[in-house]
Order: C-alpha cells, then structure tokens, then sequence
C-alpha cells in the first residue's frame, strides 16, 4: 500500500516536470483562477475575492484531507491557477510533495502560513508536526482569512480595495460567529463538556470554547482505531455517564458504532448525538456548505446532544 502510494506520487512528480513552463496567468474574463484543497479554504477565498475570483476546492462534501491523493485531473486544475491555497500543518499529508513542486513556479501558499506557531498545538499523530484542525477555533481561523486577502492583494494589487473590504466584513461577521460559539458552549455546564468524536479534529475547538476532547483515533484518519482504543474510551464513557458521542461527515462511522456497542456491554446508553462536519464542509447550497453554517451546525449539534434538548 505504501509503494502504491510512493509510485502515484512519483508518477505525479514526474507529470508535473514535464509539464513545466506553461504556467497559466489570468483567464479571458480577467478572474483569477483560485484552487484550494479544502472547502473551508474555497468558502473564504471565494468570499474574500468576490468577483474577481473564479474558485475550485478539490475536496468537496465528505472528503478526508488526511487521505486524499491528488489525480490526475487535480494536477491539471492546480496547473491551472494563478493562486493555489492549501490549509498547510500536513492536513493534506498526501498532497505535500506535489504542491512543494508546484511551489516552485506558482503561487502557492499554505493559509495557516502567518499563524504564531505559541497559538498551535501539538500533533498526536505525527512527530514534529503541528495539530491542522485550525478552523475550529473562529479567532484561529480568522488568520486565515487575512493570509487569504494579503495574498490576493499582492497577486492583484489592481483589485486590492475589494479584497480589504470584502475581507474586513467576512471578519466582523466571523467576529459574531466566535461570539456565538463561546455562548452556545457556555449553555453546557462545564462538567459536561466532554467532546467525544470518531478522530482528534477538535483539539482546538476544546481549548477556546473549554470543552474537553477526546477522539478515538489519533489527529490524522490515516491511523486506525485499535480495540484496546475502543473499550478505554468505552469504560470512561460508561463510567462519566456521557450522555452523547459524535460521528462525522467524512471518517466512517463503525468506529464510533463500535464504542457505542462496547458501553452498551458495560450497561450504559450512550447516544449517538448527530453528525459533526469535522474535515469536510456539507454540500455546497445547504447551510453547512460554508463555513458560518458547518461550525453554528456543529456547535448546535453539540449542545443539543449534550444538553438532551
Ligand atoms: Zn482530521
């Protein structure tokens, strides 16, 4: 499996040198041409950018960034672009050496890029590397968005005005989104805000609005849920009596079966509180296509479950 995936990325790179020199720059209708690995990214890029930007997110509804190999046609799009954003802290662990190739000779930049590595956690998965669930945390995430707007503003100095606009009102409005966060978690007594879901992408979430986290598997989806892993978690759900634990959108969900059936066997209900969009946005015209929508759907999520509501 491993060579399998060493070969697709050899092949990627040597695909890509060839194709060197024929950079794409500007489109006939004069939008910059935006691609982003992550919907969460495509959502702020396309709102920071109006529209001067056409934008194309590889990873839609359901997709794991911790798995997803670039293809082909991917290589093509990224190609393609006058600006390539990337959510970066090894999110898209498959993707690194393909976009470190298209750095070369693109604009290509990693949104986390300006974030204080004091603000970061640590990673559980991977040695040295830092925690990617940015988006979790609004403040945290609202760094992103101004390493989107000075990027645009440089690629496009013409258009700046509108990204420094459109950006300072996507803030105020992100602004009111953290706010809301903070007062949705404060309904749950702090005894209660226990946070238990398929993987670790809520490390950050817990540390701002004070919940404490725990994910069966490590950071990254790629490493898998061990038994000696579910029946720990198992023992400390039936023993806490946690009243609900989380699936999410794109990790499947027998893990979290798994631990539900175990805490069942130690004599203990344990619900399963709703689906959490963790990696992955929902689909795009539904309110959880952006990202305002996936956390306030999160969050409500949440509370309701926690709360029985
Ligand atoms: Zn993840």
């Amino acid at each position: 499996m491993k060579h399998l995936a060493f070969l697709a990325l050899a092949l990627l790179a040597l695909l890509l040198s060839a194709c060197a020199g024929g950079a794409a720059a500007g489109s006939a209708d004069g939008r910059l041409t935006v691609v982003t690995t992550t919907g969460q990214i495509g959502d702020t890029a396309r709102i920071v950018g109006g529209d001067h930007v056409r934008v194309l997110s590889l990873m839609g509804p359901g997709t794991d960034p911790h798995l997803y190999v670039a293809g082909i046609s991917d290589v093509d799009k990224l190609r393609g672009a006058d600006v390539v954003f990337y959510n970066g802290l090894f999110l898209e662990a498959q993707m690194d050496a393909v976009l470190e190739q298209l750095a070369e000779r693109q604009t290509v930049v990693a949104v986390s890029a300006g974030i204080d590595p004091a603000e970061l956690l640590p990673s559980a998965a991977y040695a040295d590397e830092f925690d990617p669930h940015i988006w979790f945390d609004v403040r945290l995430w609202m760094q992103t968005v101004e390493q989107v707007r000075d990027t645009l503003m440089a690629v496009d100095p013409a258009h700046a005005a509108d990204y420094e606009a459109n950006a300072a009102a996507y803030l105020a409005e992100l602004t009111e989104l953290d706010a809301y966060v903070a007062a949705q978690a404060a309904r749950v007594p702090e005894a209660q805000r226990v946070l238990i879901t398929a993987h670790d992408a809520f490390n950050y979430f817990g540390r701002a609005y004070g919940f404490e986290v725990l994910g069966l598997q490590g950071i990254s989806t790629a490493s898998e849920a061990g038994t000696a892993d579910v029946q720990n978690l198992a023992d400390y759900i039936a023993t806490a009596r946690i009243p609900a634990i989380f699936i999410e959108s794109s990790v499947p969900v027998r893990n979290v079966e798994a631990v539900q059936a175990a805490v069942r066997d130690r004599g203990f209900a344990v619900r399963i509180g709703g689906q959490l969009f963790s990696d992955a946005m929902g689909d795009a015209g539904a309110p959880e296509g952006t990202y305002v929508g996936m956390v306030r759907y999160n969050i409500d999520t949440i509370v309701g479950a926690l709360l029985a509501e």
